[in-house]
């Protein structure tokens, strides 16, 4: 299927490594032209050469800024005044018992898993509107439905993007812009990859262990018994950002493998 990407241009954040990369990679390989956002030059220019090795003919740029502050945004937006896609996927997440989540510690969270996204959104969007075409894609959790009681203060950031989302799209009503959320379940990411393999050593497990025993005792109700691999999120994605998908608007997509126990 052609996605209809070509010339579009669209922006990644946090795309040097695990679900942003592969969503880069996906897009890339569609013919748009992608912009790779990560908080190091080092990092930003390590990811573009690996994308190039895959596909020759990548239309890659990178913009080195940290996401978590209103400066690394407006450096962006300054580098790269028109994106015809958005992708809000930086984030970060780490579990920690409520009880020790300072302050600092919340603000942090809103600050990189929310405020980039508002703040990006908040540049594009009148110029997508314009335009009457854009595409905005916020990539937040399951957690976000389920909250995880190992780190409320993820679980609540990643709630607060789908406000956002839905609300944003409520905006583009009557236009061809659309704003969703994509829900992806545990996938093996870097970060989430060196975390596992982290506890399956504490626990004296191979990685494979672990993830038999995560799948039975931590998320239960997952259908796929895995993780989820980035490129299998950066499938999703990629479709959401085509103009095929037109009529998905305002929606919370879940690419969970079924961890969420609901219908609708
Ligand atoms: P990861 O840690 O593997 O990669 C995160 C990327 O974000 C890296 O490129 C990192 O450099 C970048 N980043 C972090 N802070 C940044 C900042 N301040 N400014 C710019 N870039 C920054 O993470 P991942 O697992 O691929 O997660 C990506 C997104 O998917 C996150 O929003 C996460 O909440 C969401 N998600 C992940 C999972 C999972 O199981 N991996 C599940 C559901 C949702």
């Amino acid at each position: 299927m052609d996605l209809q990407l070509k010339d579009k241009v669209a922006l990644v954040t946090g795309s040097t490594a695990g679900i942003g990369f592969a969503i880069t990679s996906r897009l890339a390989s569609e013919g748009a032209e992608v912009v790779v956002n990560g908080r190091t030059n080092e990092h930003v220019s390590e990811a573009v050469a690996r994308i190039t090795k895959r596909f020759s003919a990548a239309n890659l740029r990178g913009i080195a800024a940290d996401l978590g502050s209103a400066e690394g945004c407006n450096e962006v937006v300054r580098q790269l005044p028109r994106v015809d896609i958005l992708v809000n996927n930086a984030g970060i997440f780490e579990p920690k018992p409520f009880e020790q989540i300072s302050d600092t510690d919340w603000e942090k969270f809103f600050a990189v898993n929310v405020m980039s996204g508002v703040r990006l959104s908040r540049s594009y969007l009148p110029e997508m509107k314009k335009r009457n075409w854009g595409r905005i894609v916020f990539i937040s959790s399951e957690s976000a439905l389920q909250i995880p009681a190992e780190m409320i203060h993820y679980g609540t950031t990643k709630t607060a993007q789908l406000a956002v989302a839905r609300g944003m799209a409520e905006t583009c009503a009557g236009t061809e812009v659309t704003v969703n959320s994509v829900l992806p379940g545990p996938t093996a990411s870097e970060g989430v990859t060196e975390f596992v393999d982290q506890l399956a050593k504490q626990n004296q497990q191979t990685p494979h262990e672990f993830e038999k025993e995560f799948f039975r005792s931590v998320r239960p109700t997952s259908i796929l018994k895995r993780f989820i691999k980035p490129d299998e999120i950066a499938n999703v994605v990629a479709f959401v950002c085509s103009p095929l998908a037109s009529a998905i608007n305002g929606a919370a997509v879940r690419a969970d493998g079924g961890v969420v126990r609901a219908i609708a």
